[in-house]
């Protein structure tokens, strides 16, 4: 939601040039220390413009700045210093400044964290150059040893891509005696290199599949919007296999062919394998790639290529957005409704939304592709501020899975069991037939809870309120909050009871064992993230099951994304009603997507498909939508239930998370600021709270939340910028506020 973005997208006219400073006047450069304004300075010798990286002297350091405009001249001339040198790499685009400060407003964050999440790259000031890079060479090791093969592996791995020393032996946990000890062997080459070159050239022109014909449509309607060089925002929608993937890479040659570049955003990694793959058969090289897994090196290759344009397609994830895009013509937004949109950690910010205004302000085309939208974008499209393209039907043969409820209430399940004897019933059929089952439990590990049938103690994290999870492949319990992992105990750690500590409830794991068990002839494999060390390892697994190599895999919503399983035909839910209880406002909304994702699973290929949810509550009307195929349905009733309840997208909604390791002082804190309301009172918005937040506890600390509701129209920024100013914060607490927090408890 851009509602507090003050310009309508359509009016926005960045300007085009920036002003110059001859050397010495008097210029303002915003850095990234936490200070509040953007500093004066001399302009360095040589002048510099607006939008230049310059270096400059910062009490006894030199820090890196971009320079904002003129000086304010509102400090002490003679003691106003001159900026060092101006950076040899690409200056800041107006757009670009212009983006950082909309994103700062809207989601009241300082510029100097903006600043930081824009230059989020290592070695930016370092001179151009070469240097030496490592990578796998014809040779092998005279004598193998575990630190060589971890070396090797890795080389493997990434093949072909070159690494610096410190780089690859940190990566592989070695000493670098031990890379130039490969060297001398000749099994790791060294290389030098030119720093940063630009990526192969993507040709736009090679021939696409042949599209059906609502692809076609869909694709010459997005190459309208990319050949008019302005401004739009299309949703596309269509089932898991339907080639939303083949239509919007044709908008993407479109966007190439034009000589713009185009940005990808996928929610997750382990997805980027696959893709890139089909983005080297389409256009006969692979893209830049952006997100956690890529090393520093490439990191920083990526963000120079990015400004010089050297890399016409970026592959990414959402801070992908912050990268400095010479001339960015199309952004898409894949998987649009994947929460992972909202980054939860430092700069609060959506990226589907966020993706929106970036994309406003460079004239570009973003393309919204999902199965199951987000409700603000189904809302989006009915306002008319979105358009929207379908896609029918899947490509070629295959229809969507007939789908029936299990109504657990009467099915006979023995206490310890999670696969009802309709769902055995049904696995038995696919395994005579050779086919392959899906059982699907939103649950990593293999239990929620392990409980102590002595006392009643559940085992809990040190650090936050969360459960520890036993992961019994991996032989720990570990926390699903904040990472902490430790061994299983063999006593209850509160009453010291050896051998009572039992797991309740099921997870991935657990159901994994539970089909082992009812199945024993049949090849059963879990897939679940924790399982696997590498995106690559994970995919490589999942080739093999979809050439056949498991009848029946258990897994988490890691398989509800876009894989392709030929031979899978039933997709078995083990728990339709997780996310249904609750008071979370989304969990509607969530399970209804969720559960269309697995179910588009079943039945890709020749056969039909079949999913079966086992639910508590048959009658549910989220269970009744999903089953009828009822969308539209769903998405009015949803839609009509948050308006009449004042909420996004209908209304405006902010979080404030208090935290302290002393929760009374939190909750003092959260106290003293409910009373200071006025602010908020003035524009007529509510406060709800404090009260503990969702998660009340996280590495040790304690966590407050007020909710603050308003009108649409309301200018909720402005009023929460001066209701928390009013507030000092005492040293060891901390405030947060999250504009459009994704849970609403
Ligand atoms: P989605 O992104 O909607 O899940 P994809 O674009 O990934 O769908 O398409 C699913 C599969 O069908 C892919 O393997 C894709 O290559 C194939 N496919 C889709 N459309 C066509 C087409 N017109 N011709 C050939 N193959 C196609
Ligand atoms: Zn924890």
């Amino acid at each position: 939601m851009l509602a507090a973005l003050s310009r309508r997208p359509e009016d926005t006219d960045p300007p085009m040039t920036s002003p110059r400073f001859e050397q010495g006047a008097l210029i303002g450069v915003l850095t990234i220390q936490p200070l509040d304004r953007v500093l004066d300075y001399r302009a360095p010798p040589g002048g510099c413009a607006a939008g230049d990286h310059v270096e400059v002297p910062f009490g006894p350091r030199k820090v890196t700045g971009v320079v904002w405009g003129p000086g304010a001249g509102d400090y002490d001339p003679a003691k106003v210093k001159s900026a060092i040198r101006v950076l040899d790499i690409s200056a800041m685009r107006p757009a670009m400044r212009e983006f950082l400060g909309r994103v700062a407003d809207y989601t009241l964050t300082p510029m100097p964290a903006m600043l930081r999440l824009a230059t989020r790259a290592p070695g930016l000031t370092d001179p151009p150059g070469m240097r030496k890079i490592y990578r796998r060479g014809h040779g092998q090791p005279g004598r193998m040893t575990p630190a060589r093969a971890r070396v090797l592996d890795l080389l493997e791995e990434h093949d072909g891509m070159g690494f610096m020393l410190g780089e690859l032996a940190e990566l592989a946990g070695v000493g670098s005696s031990v890379v130039k000890g490969l060297v001398a062997s000749g099994a790791v080459a060294e290389e030098e290199a030119p720093r940063d070159v630009p990526y192969p050239s993507l040709d736009p022109h090679m021939p696409g599949k042949a599209l059906t014909g609502d692809q076609a449509t869909a694709a010459a309607r997005l190459r309208e919007g990319i050949k008019a060089g302005r401004y739009g925002t299309t949703l596309l929608k269509g089932v898991t296999g339907s080639g939303k993937t083949e239509v919007y890479l044709e908008a993407v040659a479109a966007c190439l062919a034009r000589g713009r570049q185009a940005l990808v955003l996928l929610p997750e990694i382990a997805l980027t394998a696959e893709f890139l793959t089909r983005v080297e058969a389409r256009f006969g090289a692979k893209p830049a790639e952006w997100h956690s897994g890529v090393t520093t090196t490439e990191r920083r290759r990526c963000w120079k290529m990015v400004a010089e344009n050297g890399a016409q397609l970026v592959v990414g994830a959402r801070s992908a957005l912050f990268l400095p895009f010479h001339d960015l013509g199309l952004i898409v937004v894949d998987e649009e409704h994947d929460t992972s949109y909202k980054q939860e950690d430092g700069v609060l910010y959506n990226a589907r939304d966020m993706a929106v205004l970036r994309a406003s302000l460079e004239r570009a085309q973003v393309v919204l592709a999902s199965a199951t939208p987000s409700l603000e974008s189904w809302v989006n499209v009915q306002q008319g501020k979105y358009a929207r393209l379908d896609l029918e039907s899947r490509y070629g043969p295959a229809v969507m899975p007939e789908m029936r409820a299990i109504d657990m209430r009467i099915e006979e399940v023995p206490s310890g069991s999670w696969i009802s004897p309709s769902l055995k019933g049904a696995v038995m059929q696919r395994l005579e037939r050779g086919e392959q089952s899906l059982l699907f439990l939103n649950r990593r590990g293999y239990a929620p809870l392990t409980l102590c049938r002595a006392c009643g103690h559940q085992i809990g994290c040190k650090h936050c309120d969360a459960r520890m999870v036993e992961h019994r492949f991996l032989k720990r319990l570990m926390c699903h909050q904040c990472g902490e992992t430790a061994p299983m105990p063999e006593t209850c750690p509160n009453c010291e009871v050896a051998g009572k500590l039992a797991a309740v409830g099921p997870g991935v794991e657990r159901i994994t064992e539970e089909a082992q068990a009812l199945f024993p002839d049949a090849r059963v494999t879990v897939l679940s993230s924790d399982l696997f060390g590498s995106a690559r390892a994970l995919k490589a697994r999942i080739l093999e099951i979809a050439e056949g190599a498991a009848d029946i895999v258990v897994g988490t919503q890691l398989v509800a994304k876009g894989h392709n399983f030929p031979k899978l035909t039933l997709v078995g839910v083990i728990d339709s009603d997780l996310g249904l209880q609750g008071s979370d406002l989304r969990a509607a909304e969530r399970t209804f997507q969720l559960m269309r994702q697995v179910a588009g699973r079943a039945g890709r290929a020749e056969a039909r498909g079949t999913a079966l949810l086992q639910t508590f509550q048959p009658e549910h009307p989220v269970i009744g939508a999903i089953l009828s195929g009822d969308e539209e349905g769903f998405w009015a009733a949803e839609a009509a239930a948050r308006r009449a309840a004042g909420v996004p997208p209908y209304g405006r909604m902010a979080g404030i998370v208090i935290s302290s390791p002393d929760m009374q002082a939190a909750f003092d804190l959260g106290n003293r600021l409910a009373r200071l309301d006025a602010p908020l009172r003035r524009i007529g918005a509510q406060l709800f709270g404090p009260a503990p937040a969702p998660i009340a506890r996280v590495r040790g600390r304690h966590r407050v939340r007020l909710l603050v509701k308003a009108e649409k129209t309301a200018p909720l920024q402005s009023a929460l910028a001066e209701w928390a100013a009013q507030l000092r914060l005492p040293a060891n607490l901390r405030l947060a506020i999250d504009i459009d927090p994704q849970s609403f408890l």
